[in-house]
């Protein structure tokens, strides 16, 4: 009789202990009894046997897998990640695992049609007029090759021309693996010859074995994508595998492009908008070793790879790879431990490296490789400071400003104007009584959308209708405060009247592809004034954008988040990367009423390498991350009471059980945002100087805190490494 530790799917932070008869693999799905219940776990390894083998442990019922769905690495790393964030060993699972692979599905891939060629041989010469007729031939003889994949290449007329000959017919079944498969097309295309600091980064790169971490810091348009191309080159010559993360779906065409052309390979792509069948055959492929480069989202970190060769996250500060709900991991973190579990080479690149993966390339836990010039000649963007204090401000835009836009305008050239705010004003307010309309359930004042006319909610994005009078007083003087995207867009458009504009938010690039169709068209040159959010800042490339206009920063200045100015720092410097790429040179001018103040002049007169490390100093001061641990507890309930109530009892839960060393506890706090959707949230804020200690409270803790009665009646969760408040 053999015990297994089987992980269930089911919100308990333990794995459980089942009987089987033989002893079984690591990583292969078994059916078990649960409660009244049947589910699909996962075993994790053989079990102590129990001291008292009388109670009830029940048989497994069904062995599902014949070989492990997942390999031991990534059983490894399953079990790294409920531990280090405290989190069930179903849910991290769940996470971790395609949907259909958890729902104990069948692994192997599905049954294709392949076209084959039949027994006839082409007369000599028949085919002489008809080359695709011949190439396609010829590839259907050398190699088997799915109709998906032919059509790709040759027309549906040439196919069904070579089908009416009797020369080749469909056949259907079932792929085998094909390992390395990519090593059949693989083919360097022409590249640009790097410069010194990208051959020293690539050579650095090249000659690493084993288990490192580089952090590749490179000035945006430096060619830390070319660093990549060219270093993975040899790996995937070697057989080896690439699993690069990308921080936004709207990233992911270009980059997947680029490196299809430079290497005539099929790339697997992994984002949050395709199916789960397409999720699944991307997983498999890359699990039997078939794809040799998989680019994808947070998530992607999941791949299995069975010749794996290395890890990049490409744009690695970026908010996007933290996850916000269910598992709270980070993908940057966690391929780390992945790189280390697979004994592999990590690189981690960026213009502006968080001050985490800054402080332990400082302390020399990574390798620190840089990149310090503009590739290809581009010149750096000249940033500078507008005072608008006494300035005429007419929908966001100062007076001052407008020429220095116009120049750029009638030279011919794109200006992108930034602003933090999508909507066309963020309050609705009476002009009589002052009265804000507001959303009941978030307690946040509603934002105005002229586009869709009406009022939304950004946190909970429930809508109303535009009222024509105050709730309150019935005065139909109703005004609008703040500025959003749609409000600069209209002003633009009256002040510049022959600049076509092109609005991007979430609201104007809704939708599949309208992002990429959008950003063509723009380097079409079909606008010339772009005014949008965030979204405008991630890594796109616009040559002919030579102005950038920041609209406000000061809010950044003065934020409840120690984050804040990192983030500030980053967002200004990934801007003005977007400007003046090509031969013409960027200018980039921020709007403040700040304009002596230090963090901003150490930003924009010595740059976000020099910002960045002061920075760190200033947390190092304050035992803030990367210089000390954090954990946060959150609550939230329907009543104010409850939550603060449960997040005290965790407190003093902690206080009791952690006697040794304990963590500072701040809080029960609201949480930035303190209402959302009718529930009331607060934080419990845990940091200590040295990580293990501040782990070892909460796991001492965690039983107790799960015991309380509050526990069942609140929405609590723990969140290891916040970013978010
Ligand atoms: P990053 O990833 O740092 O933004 P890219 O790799 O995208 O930079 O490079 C920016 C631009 O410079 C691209 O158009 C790229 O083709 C070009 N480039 C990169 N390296 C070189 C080089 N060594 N010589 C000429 N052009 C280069
Ligand atoms: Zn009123
Ligand atoms: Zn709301």
């Amino acid at each position: 009789m053999h015990f297994i530790d089987v992980a269930v799917p089911v919100p308990l932070r333990r794995t459980f202990t089942y009987r089987a008869e033989t002893e079984l693999q690591t990583g292969v799905r078994v059916r078990v009894p649960f409660g009244n219940r049947q589910l699909t776990g996962i075993v994790i390894g053989a079990a102590a046997t129990p001291r008292d083998t009388s109670v009830n442990i029940k048989d497994i019922e069904e062995i599902l897998d014949t070989s492990p769905v997942l390999a031991p690495v990534m059983v490894r790393l399953a079990q790294w990640l409920w531990q280090y964030y405290h989190h069930s060993p179903g849910e991290v699972l769940h996470t971790m695992l395609p949907v259909k692979i958890r729902k104990g599905e069948k692994t192997g891939p599905d049954e294709e049609t392949y076209l084959v060629p039949s027994a006839m041989q082409a007369e000599k010469g028949s085919l002489e007029r008809a080359p695709k007729q011949q190439s396609c031939l010829h590839d259907i003889q050398t190699r088997a090759e799915t109709k998906r994949v032919l059509t790709q290449r040759y027309s549906a007329a040439v196919i069904s021309a070579l089908k009416e000959k009797g020369l080749i017919t469909e056949s259907r079944h079932t792929p085998g693996p094909q390992p390395q498969r990519w090593l059949d097309t693989l083919a360097i295309a022409e590249k640009p010859v790097p410069d010194k600091e990208q051959a020293v980064a690539v050579a650095a790169l090249t000659n690493t074995s084993g288990f490192s971490v580089s952090l590749l810091e490179g000035v945006t348009g430096s060619g830390k994508t070319e660093v990549y191309l060219q270093t993975i080159e040899s790996i995937l010559k070697n057989g080896r595998q690439v699993l690069i993360l990308v921080p936004e779906i709207g990233l992911t065409p270009q980059t997947v492009a680029r490196f299809q052309e430079r290497f005539s390979i099929d790339v697997g792509v992994l984002h949050s908008q395709l199916n789960d069948r397409q999720r699944l055959r991307v997983w498999q492929q890359a699990k039997d070793g078939e794809l040799g480069l998989i680019i994808g989202t947070r998530s992607a970190i999941f791949t299995p790879l069975k010749f794996p060769g290395m890890l990049i996250v490409d744009e690695e500060h970026d908010e996007s790879y933290k996850q916000q709900d269910g598992v709270r991991y980070h993908a940057r973190d966690l391929a780390v431990m992945r790189a280390k579990e697979e004994n592999i080479p990590l690189v981690l690149g960026t213009a502006t490296p968080s001050l985490e993966s800054l402080n332990n390339a400082l302390a020399g836990r990574y390798a620190h490789l840089t990149l310090s010039q503009r590739a290809g000649g581009a010149s750096a963007t000249n940033m500078h400071l507008l005072d608008i204090r006494d300035q005429v401000v007419n929908a966001g835009l100062a007076d001052g400003i407008l020429p220095v836009m116009r120049r750029h305008l009638e030279q011919g050239n794109q200006v992108l104007v930034f602003i933090n705010r999508r909507g066309f004003a963020p309050a609705l307010l009476c002009h009589h009584c002052g009265y804000t309309m507001h959303c009941s359930r978030c307690d946040r004042p509603y934002t105005v959308h002229r586009a869709q006319n009406v009022l939304q909610c950004h946190h909970c994005a429930g809508t109303r209708a535009i009222p024509k009078q105050c709730e309150q007083c019935h005065s139909q003087d109703m005004v609008t405060a703040g500025v959003g995207t749609e409000q600069v867009e209209g002003a633009l458009a009256h002040l510049f009247p022959d600049a076509p504009q092109v609005r991007i938010d979430s609201d104007a690039v809704r939708g599949k592809d309208k992002l990429q169709h959008t950003l063509n068209a723009i380097n079409r040159r079909d606008y010339q004034l772009l005014i949008g959010t965030q979204i405008l800042s991630k890594g796109h490339h616009f040559p002919h954008v030579t102005l950038v206009v920041v609209l406000d920063c000061d809010g950044a200045l003065f934020s409840g988040d120690f984050r804040a100015s990192e983030k500030l720092g980053q967002l200004v410097t990934q801007l003005a990367g977007r400007a003046g790429r090509a031969s013409k040179p960027g200018e980039m001018w921020l709007q403040t009423h700040n304009p002596d103040h230090p963090l901003l002049l150490d930003l924009i007169h010595n740059g976000y390498a020099h910002f960045a490390r002061h920075e760190l100093t200033e947390r190092k001061a304050a035992l803030l991350p990367p210089h000390a641990s954090q954990i946060v507890i959150r609550a939230e309930a329907g009543e104010a009471g409850q939550a603060f109530g449960f997040l005290n009892q965790c407190k003093a839960e902690i206080h009791r059980v952690a006697t040794h060393n304990p963590p500072a506890q701040a809080g029960p706090l609201p949480g930035l945002i303190e209402k959302r959707q009718g529930r009331y949230r607060f934080m419990l804020v845990l940091t200590h100087a040295k990580r293990a200690p501040l782990h070892e409270a909460l796991r001492l803790a965690l039983p107790g805190i799960s015991a309380l009665p509050e526990a069942g009646r609140v929405r609590w969760s723990v969140d290891v490494d916040p970013t978010d408040f």
